[in-house]
């Protein structure tokens, strides 16, 4: 069977071999190329055009057109059938090319006489050096294997190219790309590519020695296979920040028979084992971009990866490490953990472009924590960008430039500059109090969930940390934190933080924020309203116990602020303050130095418990609203869903009176109360948060600038006047009115 399939292309890559070698300049060697192309494969036509400068298919040399059209025929990348081959670096296999509406009429060739064509791209590296098509006269498709004869051929012009020999071609420049992806993490940087896995790339592709070259594969075949054992009996649940189950799918994988057959059948056929390594991997995308099945996808997503491992095994190449960085490397990617994202220096990565990625994954939490812009669903990025190549990553609008045109630098540098000037501006307040015209403070906090968020606390002249997620720390690892490296972790914050107060939520997991190394969460159908957060606390204590104890260690001496999640019911706050309260216990039973205070307090995320505080607010020593929770239950409105995200408005009267009612029963009870949500962060949503009555607000680090301007601009005896007269109104929003206050007050929004 494999026999029969590969003898072609293997005795069509011998000929190939024995005519590069023979002697001739480029020209006379291309000419005998389209002859022995076009009697191998039964065709009356074989064409090879290259690319020049300005985008331009010249046909170089041809077997069966006209030979005055060589070196006379052009076409633009994208016009005609060549062109369109050559915009979109994918084959055309048509049965009749001339009904085709691209179809474009050169009467110099003499084409009319052919019906079918095949073409396919030249490609190396991801680029477009030209197109090599084959017609006949017939009507005729031409079969699977024909395309992948033809693509082998084009993968040895390619070498051909990329040698220099053929004058006036393109081959060390190429052209601007612009492609789309979601945004992950917001931000606009300019930088150069660094491409996160070596590209596979074939020097050589047709082998010497057939049989050296399947030894080569069997080496290396053998070694990814044990590489991946070794991988699955290390001590730990899982390794190198890859959960078992995604090596267990590896495994599986490598050790699949049809998989090996592929690459077998393309040694076999006549190329050395990196190029047939390059052919599976290449047959693999082709298939995955028909695919729609998003599991099915997934697993072809890990067959690619998996012959990426085997190309660096044959190659003994590795991946970019966090070292040898350039000053402003954008890192290209088809995937990347969070722990292979915080190994990189900070100062040195100034974005990351993903082909997968989702909002929700990890990398993309830690990257908006690190504020480093980042695309995810960046259709074939590895191939399209070169190291070296200059990007501009444009996070604010989902769109990345390769290799962009000078005008285009200069519009986003100019952004760059402007965007620079306002954090200077802001910078400037750092130092300014955060105290109304009327001389109201109000505590500005900022919410936090890595180490590395740590230093905006002296950036951004903070009063403290309002809310730091403690669960992100646990998802970016490959396994459960122990108590001891737990109590090192907080001390560390807490060390950083000094004598500004440092608000813990207890683990928040469960929802769309999974443990990789947690299995029994089942599949809910609204994970948001799930097991999550306390729930999943008070129903495995041992979990919220050691978080406890590493919090009481680490705070010895110390004020300790604790807060839990999700609480819907008075009684779960008591549960889990009575978990507390048996940890001081035994921490002073054990003659540990205990928190010089502790107080706990709960989030208010869930509607019901607004309706308990009359019961709650005698038992809490804090309040802080997570409206973006609270927003998403309150109107129902899935928090992630762009299609319902701006249905209601949280300045509508129905929030606002809401919130109000919490400040005003908080204040009765003389319980503090503050809002961490992302409202907080925006300047209008902040102004009227402040209108409401709320003095203590926490937000994202980057909104710390524009919020406390806002507030020294602000009169809140007129603004809480205003507000009182609104929160009857039966509008939609009260956005426009606000805005129109903070206009007429000169409030800077
Ligand atoms: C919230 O729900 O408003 C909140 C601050 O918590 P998180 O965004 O982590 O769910
Ligand atoms: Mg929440």
């Amino acid at each position: 069977m494999i026999a029969d399939l590969t003898s072609g292309p293997r005795v069509l890559l011998r000929r190939l071999r024995e005519v590069l070698a023979g002697s001739g300049g480029p020209q006379i060697l291309l000419d005998q190329v389209v002859g022995l192309i076009a009697n191998n494969m039964v065709a009356e036509v074989c064409s090879i055009y290259l690319m020049r400068e300005g985008a331009v298919l010249e046909l170089y040399a041809t077997e069966g057109l006209n030979s005055v059209a060589v070196h006379m025929t052009q076409l633009r990348v994208g016009e005609g059938l060549i062109g369109d081959i050559a915009a979109h670096a994918r084959p055309l296999n048509l049965k009749d090319a001339q009904t085709h509406p691209l179809f474009a009429y050169r009467p110099e060739t003499g084409e009319e006489a052919f019906h079918s064509l095949l073409g396919v791209p030249i490609l190396r590296g991801g680029r477009v050096l030209g197109v090599v098509a084959v017609q006949n006269r017939i009507l005729r498709e031409y079969t699977d294997e024909e395309v992948e004869a033809l693509q082998t051929v084009a993968m040895v012009l390619a070498e051909m190219v990329a040698s220099g020999q053929f004058k006036e071609t393109v081959v060390a420049t190429s052209l601007p790309q612009r492609i789309e992806g979601r945004i992950l993490a917001e931000g606009v940087a300019i930088g150069t590519a660094v491409l996160y896995e070596p590209r596979i790339e074939v020097v050589k592709a047709i082998a010497e020695d057939v049989a050296w070259e399947r030894r080569r594969m069997a080496a290396a075949v053998e070694e990814l296979q044990r590489s991946i054992d070794r991988m699955l009996s290390a001590p730990d649940v899982a390794v190198g920040g890859e959960p078992r189950d995604v090596l267990e799918v590896y495994k599986m994988l490598a050790y699949d028979r049809g998989w090996r057959d592929r690459l077998e059948a393309a040694v076999a056929s006549g190329l050395t084992a990196e190029a047939a390594v390059k052919r599976v991997h290449e047959e693999t995308r082709a298939r995955m971009h028909e695919i729609t099945d998003p599991y099915l996808r997934e697993r072809l997503a890990d067959l690619d990866d998996l012959a990426n491992r085997l190309y660096l095994h044959l190659t003994g190449k590795q991946r970019t490490g966090p070292e040898g960085l350039p000053r402003d490397a954008v890192v290209v990617a088809r995937n990347m953990g969070p722990a292979e994202l915080l190994d990189f220096d900070r100062e040195r990565l100034s974005a990351v472009l993903l082909e997968e990625g989702s909002a929700s994954s990890h990398v993309a939490i830690v990257a908006r924590a690190l504020e480093i812009p980042v695309l995810g669903g960046c259709a074939d990025v590895t191939d399209l960008a070169d190291p070296g190549d200059r990007i501009i990553v444009d996070g604010d609008h989902g769109q990345v430039f390769i290799r962009p045109r000078q005008d285009v630098v200069r519009a986003f540098t100019q952004n760059l500059a402007a965007r620079a000037q306002r954090q200077a501006k802001f910078a400037a307040l750092r130092d300014k109090p955060a105290v109304t015209k009327d001389g109201v403070g109000v505590s500005l906090n900022i919410n936090a969930g890595l180490l590395v968020d740590l230093h905006h606390l002296d950036d951004s002249g903070a009063d403290g940390i309002g809310l730091y997620r403690t669960e992100l720390h646990f998802m970016v690892r490959a396994s459960m934190p122990k108590v001891t490296e737990q109590t090192d972790y907080y001390r560390r914050i807490l060390d950083q933080a000094g004598e500004r107060p440092v608000v813990f939520r207890t683990l928040d997991i469960g929802g769309d924020k999974l443990l990789p190394y947690q299995a029994d969460h089942g599949n809910e159908e609204n994970p948001a309203m799930g097991w999550r957060a306390i729930r999943i606390a008070l129903d495995r204590p041992a979990l919220l116990k050691a978080q406890l104890r590493a919090l009481l260690r680490a705070a010895g001496g110390r004020q300790l602020h604790v807060m839990f999640p999700m609480v819907a019911e008075v009684a779960e706050f008591k549960a889990a303050r009575a978990i507390l309260d048996d940890e001081v216990a035994r921490a002073a039973r054990l003659g540990h130095e205990l928190p010089l205070a502790i107080k706990v307090g709960t989030m208010l995320e869930v509607p019901a418990l607004v309706w308990q505080l009359p019961a709650l607010l005698p038992e809490v020593d804090f309040l802080s609203v997570g409206s973006n929770d609270l927003m998403q239950f309150f109107f129902a409105v899935d928090r992630n869903s762009p299609r319902v995200a701006d249905r209601y408005d949280r300045l509508s009267p129905a929030v606002l009176s809401f919130l109000h009612s919490v400040v005003l029963q908080a204040d009765q009870f003389g319980v503090p109360v503050s809002l961490c949500g992302e409202m907080a962060g925006q300047p209008l949503e902040a102004m009227a948060l402040i209108g409401i009555g709320f003095r203590t607000i926490s937000m994202r680090p980057a909104a710390m600038g524009p919020v406390k301007e806002m507030v020294c601009s602000l009169d809140v005896a007129a603004l809480s006047a205003y507000m009182e007269s609104l929160y009857g109104r039966q509008d939609h929003t009260l956005r426009d009115r606000l805005n129109e206050f903070a206009q007429d007050h000169q409030i800077v929004i």
